[in-house]
């Protein structure tokens, strides 16, 4: 099998961001204190390809900022550091995240002459509602013609959307998910929104003028959303926020935050297919589920809670799987 190539990440928080996102705190996300200097990235660099396989070059990644919006010659600095590894092999390429309206034809012939392959745009919503209340300037039409631009010059395309921004429902949360699959991105992030402390929008729910959603409701919603991306064929490279020390430790003060919200939506997905199975004429029932190698503890939930649901829902006496090579996320029950 073919090994994964590994991400060397280097953060620029909030470099080249003309404002605030309400929600925004690159520094607590990151962990970064201050932007990476061309230093920072031959550092970084050096220290991932002491790390990784040489077979597989890794990906060097500049998250955190707007970098299609740093000054060009800060972005230049940057990726220059990158150039000998590049061109000796030892880095495969370059990939970054930037906003929608920093995005232009002229912006991808430079970054395109320097390795870059992968753009990643923060979208967030194609709601303009939620993207103003959110603070975040552009609006779903800027989205559109970024993203336009990026696959029509050859790159890789990853969106990323939230859900839960201020002024969001289920509703424009699938209706964004669903403006995604149209657009064909090569993949998705999917990021419930996190209150940290100090934002704008902390200060808005302290306010009581905005109400967050819990991890049950983003476990919820997301679960919907997986679907329409599988359904796509479009993968989700990212759900949720990477779990760090401060935001475990108390920086993620209320909303979506959860260590492992990802196996959380596998464990609903599955609850869905399990519950599909079920009749209320199972009441009483022992019932054997076949899972996909490997699925027995998405199939049964966190602390058993799949389990624990549906013999709720449906009286059950007892719920068990075992495991059969299906294809993942198939359900099967199995009638003795
Ligand atoms: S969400 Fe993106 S554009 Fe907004 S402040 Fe954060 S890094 Fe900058």
């Amino acid at each position: 099998m073919k090994a994964r190539r590994a991400i060397i990440p280097v953060f620029v928080p909030h470099l080249g961001c003309p404002h605030r996102c309400v929600f925004c705190d690159q520094r607590r996300v990151s962990g970064a204190q201050s932007p990476a200097t061309a230093r920072d990235v031959r550092r970084a660099v050096e220290e991932g390809l002491a790390r990784s396989n040489p077979e597989t070059p890794p990906t060097l990644a500049f998250y955190g900022g707007s970098f299609t919006a740093i000054p060009r010659a800060r972005q230049r600095e940057l990726l220059e550091a990158a150039q000998p590894y590049i061109r000796s092999g030892a880095i495969a390429d370059i990939r970054l995240s930037t906003r929608p309206d920093a995005v232009d034809a002229e912006t991808l012939d430079f970054l395109r002459a320097y390795g870059v392959r992968t753009v990643e745009l923060g979208v967030q919503s194609m709601d303009d509602e939620v993207l103003r209340l959110s603070g975040r300037g552009h609006t779903a039409g800027d989205a559109e013609k970024a993203a336009a631009h990026v696959k029509a010059a050859g790159f890789e395309l990853i969106l990323q959307m939230m859900t839960g921004l201020p002024g969001d429902t289920r509703e424009k949360s699938l209706m964004t998910a669903r403006r995604f699959t149209e657009l064909s991105p090569h993949g998705v992030r999917l990021y419930p929104t996190v209150i940290l402390r100090d934002t704008p929008l902390y200060d808005l729910w302290r306010a009581g003028l905005y109400r967050e959603n819990t991890v049950e409701e983003a476990v919820d919603w997301c679960a919907e959303i997986s679907e329409l991306f599988d359904a796509a064929h479009i993968p989700i490279v990212r759900l949720g926020l990477n779990p760090t020390d401060d935001l475990s430790a108390g920086e993620a003060v209320a909303g979506a935050y959860h260590p492992a919200l990802g196996e959380l939506v596998l464990s609903r997905r599955y609850l869905t297919r399990e519950r599909a199975l079920l009749t209320k004429r199972d009441r009483g029932a022992d019932i054997l589920f076949a899972v996909p190698p490997g699925r027995t503890s998405a199939a049964t939930g966190q602390k058993r809670a799949n389990i624990e649901a549906l013999k709720a829902e449906y009286a059950l006496k007892t719920v068990k799987f075992l495991e059969r090579p299906l294809p993942d996320l198939t359900v099967e029950r199995i009638i003795p």
